[in-house]
Order: C-alpha cells, then structure tokens, then sequence
C-alpha cells in the first residue's frame, strides 16, 4: 500500500485512511492506496464493512491541482475505476466525512454506500467554478440521492452545503458527535449487525415532481439568467436530466462526452488559468518563499477619507487593530461615521453579526496627531494626491515611526522612489494601492520601489493575502499596471465617439462581450471630473500626444457623471440607471464638426477590438519594461479590479485565445485609422505574433 493510504481492521471493519497533505488531493500518489484498500476489504472474510476518511480536519479537497496538466492526472487508477470498484463492492462501504469533501473527494464520498460526517464538515461539487463539471459520476448520483433541484443548486452554482444541510437532503446518514472516526465505525458496525448491504447510489432513482421536460426547461432558463457567458452550468443541467431520464450507465456515458467537450472550451481554459493565476502572484523569482518577514500586528492608517476607511475595514476585518489618524476632528468623526454605516448595512442585510461589528469597530483607535501612528508596525497613507502632500508626510513618517515600520503609500499615480527618498529608510518604503471600495475590491498592487527591501516586499505580499486582497506585484511607473492600461482604453471609447458611435452602443458592445460595465457608464460612476483633471496636466506634460476632447466638452458643462445627476448619460432617481441624453447627442454632434470628422458606422465587433486590443498592446510594453512579471498578473489585475469576466481569462489570455498574430493584425489596421499614431504595437507583442508564441507561455 503506498504511503499516502494506509488500511488496518478493527472488529470487522476495514479503516482505509488517506494522508495526503494537505488536502487528500486525489492525485496519482493517494488513488492507488484507496484502490488497494477496497480490493484488500473485498478479499478478507473477516472483514464486514469498510470505513474511508482521511482526518477530522479533512476528507478530501478533490482532484490533486499539482497534478493539473500533467500526465500523472491520467495515471490509473482514475477516480471513475475507484468508483467501479465501491459500486462493485459485496460489502457496505462508510465514507466518514471530516472537514470537507470537495470536488472529487465528494465524488468518492458518493461511491460510498452512507455517508457520516462532522458537524462541521462542507460538502460541495465545486467544478463550476473552473468551467467543467463533476466528471466521476457526480452528476448522475447527486440528484439521485438529494432533491433535484437542490442538486442543480449545488453543482451550478459550486457552493457548499455544511453537513447539517447534507443530512437533511439525504446526503449524509449521520451527523457523527464526538470522535468521528469511532461514529463511523461504530456506524458501519450497526450496518452488519442490522444485517444491512451495499446501498449503491446508482441503484437509486432521481425524481423531479410533475412533467420532467417542464421541469428542466425551466431550471434551463433559471440557470441560463445566473450564467451568462458560461457554459458549464447548462451543460450540468443537461446531465442531471440525463440523470433523471435515462439508465445510470448512459447517463455516466453522457457526463463524460459533455465534460470533454467542457474541458476544452476557451471559457474552462480561461477559468483554470485565472485559478492558476491567483496563485501565481505572490512567487517573486528574486524573493524567495523562505524570505524572512516582519510580524505586523497593528497597523496605522493615515487619512480617513474614501480609501482610508476602506483600507481600515479591510484591515480590522483581519483582526489587525488600526490607529486612523486625521488632520481635522470633523473629517475624522466622517470618516468613523461612514465606517460605521458600511458594517451597520451589511448588518441589516445579515450578513453580519453585530458582536462581529462591534468588535471590528473596536479595533480603530482614532486619533488626530501623527505621533499615534509611531509603534504600528506598518503605516499606510492615504491623503491627497499630490507629490509635496505626500513627500512631506513620508518627512514626517520617517521621524515618527519606530525602526522597522513599514511605510506604504496609497498613491494612485505618484512615484513611489520619489516618495521613498525624501526618507532615511527607502528600503521600508512600499506602495499599496487599494481600489475603491477598498473594503470590498480584492485586488492590491503591490508597488515595489527601487530599493524597496525584499523582506518588506514578502511581508506586505503576506499582509495582502491575510486581509483577503490578491495582491499583485507591480513595478514603479504612470499609473502601475491597472491604470496605466485602463487609460489607454478609456482613450479608445472616447476615439469610437468621435468617429460615430454613440455612449450606449459602446457600452453596449462592450457589455455583451463580458464586460461588467462600459467604459462610459464606469467614467460616469469613478466622476467624470477626474480623468478631466489627469488630462489637464497632461497636455501641459505632453502636448503632442493624440487626445479626444470630447470628455472636456462634457464636463464644462458641469456633467461630471453619477455625482451631478448627468455625464455620457443622465441618472433619474429613484435607481438611478443611465439614461441616454439627447444634449449629449448634441455635444457629440458639434464636437465632430469642430474637428471636421464625419461618422460613420462601426461595428461591435471593432468597438470590442479598439477597446480590449488598446488593454493588451499597453500590457504587452508593461511585461517587457518587466513592469509586471507575468502576463497572468495583469490578468489578475484586471479580474480582481476592473470586472473583467473570469471566463476570458484577462485581457492577455484573451488575446493569446484569439491568435497574438490575429491581434497584431488589427492593430496594425487600427494604425491606419482615425488617430492611428495611438497604434504603436508593442515590440513584445510583434515578436511573440512573429514566432507563433502566447503571452502566457
Ligand atoms: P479623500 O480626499 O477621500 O481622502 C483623503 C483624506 O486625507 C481626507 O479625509 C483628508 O482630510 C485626509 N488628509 C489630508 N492630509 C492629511 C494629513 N496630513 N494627515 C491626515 N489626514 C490627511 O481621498 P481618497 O480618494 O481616499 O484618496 C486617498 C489616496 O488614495 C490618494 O493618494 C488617491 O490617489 C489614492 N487612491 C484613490 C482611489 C479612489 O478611487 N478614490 C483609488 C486608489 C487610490
């Protein structure tokens, strides 16, 4: 028996037992120990039924995601052969079920013949979320063991279900009290002397009350509304009713062919690649994992307007204690009282417990003087955005804090080695930069400074992670990696209104492509007047760059978006949707008189071009100025940032699923076109499109 199952017998019953850190993954190491196992219970007499678990903690986390993409997922035995085996099995089979079966681990869990599990254990068949669906048979024998149409619930939608709610649908036989490895077994003991067998979930029948084609027609119409853009959950429909209408066999024969079709759609291949992505973000090739970190256990954050309060929530939602210091009493008192309203909406949704809120509010100590900040192990500003604002506040800092205080800025735009040198520590310094809501965007970048201090680099990747935050590193330049990109295509949107078309068709286009919002609706919602403010200084610093002024023209008439009721569109209360605004036609109209443009027509499939190849040529310089590290960061940028849909992966996978040489192509088509100098491909991308290759290796 290999190392990673282990099998004893006790009164009767065989205990298999996987040890497979860290979460069982059911990879080539564990399945032919579990295999093993059934066959040695199957061919000893003295053995009366079978327990499997693995730990109190776990059961098994599904497939093993180090084996993903390599031979060994394919090395027998698989999963299904596993699962032959429990079907296939004279004596009755107990799955005992601590901490969480997941994925394939709920799939062997389901080849059991009963189920025990701890009361805190998390059943789910999450394969959704990757854009597959349960391929082992999960399809066909969830929904004929709990209702249907809970079982399209939990595969749709990849939640899990705790074990409680398992023993209310059917999923689970028993919530074990106690030692849960003893309730199995004393389970499996009562099975023999009940005189009671196998109990095989195929033998099972799934039923939906009323007509079935009803039925499913509209759990298809449900599901189709929840997944836009996805495939997989309508797919796992079309198997659950295979599962109710057709033998177990064909129905197994029918998952299969659907999940190979799944694997091989872009959207699966884009949602793996976000997957992978994520996990990607923290490895730093110069900062290795063993780098040494400084303990951060209380935290100071400076200015608490819109981002400091939220940087403070995410913060004291970790357990971190915050000193948040202001200049003035009254902005502080706004700045605690808007904190307070965020946690007291999400209370009155219930989403959470008042204890929980008023230990969080427990957690910030308001102050008004900037000495209060000296012992925090970390201090994040976040005041105005100005250079003479910020260096004289890191001035201030750098006399203030104790040795080894991490000094990090929340500047949007600014240069952070110009902020770190105006101090005698510019190793300490680090930019975080938070998006709004800080509280409830995942995404941080993480600006690593000229001589920022590697240790202070993998403590802050570290902070990111423990405050729930994907942080991705990005070197120092004019906007990071998200902005510097998002400039460029908001650029785009304002050249398509200048060449004929109007806000709601490119917001249109764009939204039907995926995207969570159009690029007029989100400048209406960020305020119009600050991207206006950008471009003010801009053409003073460079004059000769190709600019739309058409934004201009909107806001001096005082439509800064949302905030005054009218920017691309008007806002009418009570829900405040854009509304399309004859006056705005007009100021189109005038301004392409103005500079002699005639519309024409354009199509959404060139308005989705401009706009998502304007993200990917800016991101292909950022990756060869090694701004970012790998093309899957700027992905994760954008997913965690900007809305963009997980199922195209970010814009340097979509671009990669296109065909980079497709891409350069119509780059070099938009180069001959109506302010076609903003075209210049980037080297990378031409190399890369010349050598057949991707931005994701
Ligand atoms: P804000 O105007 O809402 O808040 C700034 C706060 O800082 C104000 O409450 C002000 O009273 C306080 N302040 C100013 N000087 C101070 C001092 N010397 N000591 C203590 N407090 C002081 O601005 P914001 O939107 O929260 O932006 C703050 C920073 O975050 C800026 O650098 C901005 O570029 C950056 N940022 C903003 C966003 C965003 O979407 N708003 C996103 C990312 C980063």
């Amino acid at each position: 028996m290999s190392e990673a199952a282990s099998y004893s017998v006790r009164d009767g019953i065989a205990v298999i037992t996987m040890n497979y850190p860290p979460v069982n993954g059911l990879g080539s190491a564990l399945r032919p120990g579990i295999l093993e196992g059934i066959r040695q219970a199957e061919a000893d007499p003295t053995v009366k039924a079978v327990v499997i678990w693995g730990s109190p903690k776990v059961f098994s986390g599904g497939a093993d995601i180090r084996e993903f993409n390599s031979p060994k997922a394919f090395a027998p035995p698989s999963l299904p052969e596993i699962n032959e085996a429990q079907d296939g099995m004279k004596k009755p089979m107990v799955a005992a079920i601590g901490g969480f079966a997941m994925g394939g681990g709920l799939e062997l869990a389901l080849g059991c013949h009963y189920r025990v599990a701890a009361p805190k254990a998390q059943l789910a068949l999450p394969e959704v979320k990757l854009g597959i669906l349960p391929g082992s048979g999960g399809t066909q024998r969830l929904p004929r063991i709990v209702p249907v149409a809970k079982a399209i619930e939990m595969m749709t939608t990849g939640n899990p279900i705790p074990a409680e709610k398992g023993e209310e649908l059917g999923l689970v036989d028993a919530v074990a009290q106690g030692d849960l490895l003893e309730a199995a077994v004393a389970f499996a003991k009562k099975l023999v002397a009940e005189g009671k067998g196998p109990r095989r979930v195929r033998d099972m029948t799934a039923r939906v009350d009323g007509d079935v084609k009803t039925f499913f027609a509209q759990a298809r119409e449900q599901v189709a509304k929840a997944s836009r853009g996805y495939p997989a959950p309508l797919e796992i429909v079309s198997c659950i009713e295979a599962a109710c209408t057709r033998p177990f066999d064909e129905g197994r024969k029918f998952e299969r062919e659907r999940f190979a079709v799944l694997v091989e759609t872009n959207e699966s291949k884009a949602l793996r690649h976000m997957f992978f992505a994520e996990r990607q973000t923290t490895k730093i090739p110069d900062v290795p994992e063993d780098t040494p970190t400084r303990p951060v256990k209380s935290a100071a954050v400076i200015g608490a307007g819109t981002m400091g309060g939220g940087i403070t929530m995410s913060l004291v939602n970790a357990g971190i204690p915050v000193t948040l210091i202001e200049v003035q009493k009254e902005a502080l008192d706004r700045g605690l009282a808007t904190i307070r309203k965020n946690y007291a909406a999400t209370v009155a949704k219930g989403r959470l417990k008042q204890e929980a809120m008023d230990q969080c509010m427990g957690l910030i100590t308001p102050a008004l003087d900037l000495a209060a900040a000296k012992d925090a192990d970390i201090v994040i500003e976040a005041v105005f955005e100005r250079m003479d604002v910020k260096q004289e506040m890191f001035r201030k800092l750098d006399a203030i804090m104790k040795p080894g205080a991490i000094l990090a800025t929340n500047t949007s735009t600014l240069d952070v080695n110009a902020i770190a040198a105006v101090t005698q520590r510019p190793q300490d310094v680090i930019g975080t930069h938070f998006f709004s809501p800080a509280n409830v965007m995942r995404l941080l970048e993480v600006v690593r400074g000229a001589k920022t201090g590697k240790d202070v680099l993998a403590t802050t990747l570290k902070l990111g992670k423990q405050i729930k935050k994907v942080p991705v590193v990005s070197g120092v330049c004019d906007g990071f990696i998200g902005n510097r990109m998002i400039e460029k295509y908001g650029q785009q949107s304002l050249f398509l209104l200048d060449e004929g078309c109007s806000p709601q068709q490119v917001d249109a286009a764009a939204q039907k492509w995926g995207l969570a919002m159009g690029p007029l609706t989100m400048g209406d919602m960020a305020g119009l007047d600050i991207g206006w403010e950008i471009r003010k200084r801009r053409y003073v610093e460079r004059p000769n760059f190709a600019y739309s002024k058409l934004g201009d023209r909107i806001c001096e008439r005082g439509r800064y978006g949302q905030k005054t009721g009218k920017g691309w569109y008007r806002y009418a209360l009570p829900d405040r949707k854009p509304i399309p605004d004859p006056e705005v036609e007009r100021i189109i109209a005038d301004y392409r008189k103005e500079i002699g443009v005639k519309p024409r027509q354009i199509s959404d499939q060139e308005i989705v071009e401009r706009l998502i190849y304007a993200l990917v040529n800016e991101g292909a310089y950022i990756l060869e100025e090694g701004i970012a590290l790998r093309a899957s960061d700027i992905d994760m940028v954008y997913l965690t940032g900007y809305g963009f849909p997980a199922y195209r992966g970010g814009p340097m996978f979509y671009a990669d699923t296109v065909g980079l040489d497709k891409v350069l192509a119509a780059i070099q088509e938009f180069r001959k076109g109506y302010m076609g100098e903003v075209w210049k491909p980037a080297p990378l991308l031409v190399k890369l499109a010349r050598e057949g290759k991707r931005f994701n290796g």
